[in-house]
């Protein structure tokens, strides 16, 4: 058996969105028609019913996990996505470079994002020839997109109850970290982070990237605010749990992370870029090849979530109907016989909304252990008639189920 979870980013839509129907309703998509017929439907909401999700928690609880037991903050998940070594204990921070002026002794925020820069990867070394080695920690820092990066600590008697060296506001000192509980870990933390501050703002003030920006007029990155501090939690792997191999293909960072957090594997894509322009065939050809190494292959495609946070109801459709053609046209001319597919999506990102909203999600359940209901069709309305009820999250359990994978509970 094989199991193979595709979730499209912000699936769900409203009737509000497309004149009486949603996007997934008024797009044609005759393969997953197909599978619809041939499957089951269901309603599923990604926490519990009136909870709008973000995607991290919404994907925790997808694959079986209660996020309000193990969520931790977004910037622990960040971390995981841009591919840093991250384990269990080690305390995250989401990071930006900024532009400070230095004025009677204090780092004056003139810039949050240092001009959009786009030399952080230049940058990153002289930030990790930063030594705490004084306070008996390591840490990591990755730069990624623009002014963005991220920020592991490591080591013994950290916290992550610290307030953000990020003032959030120009023409203002870079915030000192504060302890937000009264125990030597917080304590330690804050003056790790106050000194990290310091020593950042030394390695990169005379930088050559930075003297070579300034001569160009350009503001340097001279400074890096953290903030969003998350100790990152420690999950028993979905591999552990089923006694299974499982394998992830997502363009998008945050998808990455939450499945590696989850003990599967990422595969590299060519071409799987985590928005609208993706390359959906090449994702499915990955798929069919990890099912024949893996027995779950997890497959995020982000592109419809893009379309609704841009309200764009036509393009939310479009990008569905390239789905059904590219995608699963491409999966449905080599499905393996012994496959359970789940469709579904992670929340609801209506265009009329522009944001993630807590109405629950389609869900089709296909392969040959799942019992055909009378539905024909997917969408929110079938999905509302099908044989699968309205249940919250654990789309993962469910599909690993039919596969007959894990343990029994009981005797
Ligand atoms: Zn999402």
């Amino acid at each position: 058996m094989r199991a193979l979870l595709v979730i499209l980013d912000g699936l769900g839509g409203r009737p509000t969105d497309f004149g009486g129907a949603t996007c997934l309703e008024r797009a044609a998509h005759p393969n997953l028609d197909e599978l619809a017929a041939a499957g089951a439907l269901g309603l599923m909401d990604p926490i519990a019913p009136g909870v709008r999700p973000g995607s991290d928690t919404a994907h925790l609880s997808i694959f079986g996990y209660d996020p309000l037991q193990v969520y931790t903050g977004r910037g622990a998940f960040e971390v995981l996505g841009i591919g840093m070594d991250v384990r269990g204990g080690d305390i995250c921070f989401r990071a930006n470079f900024a532009t400070v002026e230095e004025r009677e002794g204090k780092l004056v925020v003139v810039d949050r994002r240092a001009g959009r820069l786009e030399e952080g990867k230049l940058l990153e070394e002289a930030v990790n020839a930063v030594s705490l080695r004084d306070f008996g920690v390591e840490f990591l820092f990755r730069a990624s997109t623009e002014h963005r990066g991220a920020l592991v600590l490591r080591g013994e008697g950290l916290s992550a109850a610290v307030s953000d060296t990020d003032p959030h506001e120009v023409g203002v000192p870079v915030a000192e970290a504060r302890p937000l509980e009264e125990t030597p870990a917080a304590r330690r933390t804050a003056q790790i982070l106050n000194a990290f501050t310091r020593r950042a703002y030394e390695a990169l003030r005379d930088h050559p990237v930075n003297k070579k920006r300034a001569s160009e007029g350009k503001l340097p990155g001279n400074a890096l605010l953290l903030r969003g501090a998350a100790i990152m939690p420690r999950l028993v792997p979905v591999t552990e749990t089923y006694g299974i191999r499982a394998a992830c293909i997502a363009g998008g960072a945050l998808y990455k992370g939450v499945a590696k957090l989850a003990g599967m594997e990422v595969l590299p894509v060519a071409g799987a870029t985590g928005d609208l322009k993706t390359d959906l065939r090449a994702k499915a050809r990955a798929a069919l090849e990890a099912l024949q190494a893996f027995d779950l292959v997890f497959v995020h495609i982000k592109g419809t979530d893009n379309a609704g946070h841009d309200g764009d109801a036509e393009g939310k459709k479009a990008f569905i109907e390239r789905v059904d053609r590219e995608f699963f046209g491409e999966l449905l001319l080599r499905l393996p016989q012994e496959l359970h597919l789940c469709v579904s999506g992670d929340h609801t990102t209506p265009p009329a909304v522009r944001e993630h909203t807590a109405d629950p999600v389609p869900a089709l359940f296909f392969g040959p252990a799942v019992r055909p209901d009378r539905t024909r069709t997917f969408g929110e309305r079938a999905a509302g008639e099908g044989g699968l009820g309205r249940f919250s999250g654990r789309l993962l359990p469910q599909l690993l189920g039919y596969c007959d994978f894990g343990g029994k509970f009981g005797a």
